[in-house]
């Protein structure tokens, strides 16, 4: 790698500011209601990594909030353009993981391929793209899980 991964990122409007001691290594596409609602997009593009990777460093500007859907995900947005920072989610006592939007990550050339695509029966259009594609609720949070779980101790 020639250069080292700044792990700088911020909001679109770049208010809302955080930082990643590390590179992440997993990626998704979510094509759930809630992520094509909250990011006026087909699907979110999502990093996830441990939650001690991340440094939140103006959190006077995110406001944290949970959906319906999702009780468990703390989904921050950014008070002044609205959009998603990040996210966290509590799997386990003491271990808390990082949903990271990838179009917040500045190093954009460093990120992962996406590993595969969940919630994808309610997707808003068709992705011919060879990665793996899961759909309903069940087979979604599995397969998501699993991603997760399989590089845990790399998180
Ligand atoms: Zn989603
Ligand atoms: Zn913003």
């Amino acid at each position: 790698m020639p250069f080292p991964f700044t792990g700088q990122c911020t909001c679109p409007c770049g208010t809302s500011k955080f930082s990643l001691s590390k590179r992440p290594t997993r990626r998704f596409l979510c094509h759930c209601t809630i992520c094509q609602k909250i990011y006026q997009k087909p699907h979110s593009d999502v990093a996830v990594l441990s939650a001690t990777r991340v440094s939140v460093e103006t959190p006077n500007t995110i406001e944290f909030g949970k959906y319906k859907e999702e009780p468990a995900l703390d989904r921050g947005l950014c008070k002044e353009c609205g959009n998603p920072v990040v996210g966290f989610l509590p799997v386990m006592p003491f271990v808390r993981l990082a949903f990271v939007p990838c179009a917040n990550i500045l190093d954009q050339d460093r990120l992962p391929e996406p590993a595969m695509h969940i919630y994808y029966d309610t997707r808003v259009a068709d992705v011919d793209d060879g990665i793996p594609k899961y759909e309903g609720n069940k087979q979604s949070q599995r397969k998501a899980t699993g991603l997760v779980l399989a590089g845990f101790l790399g998180l």
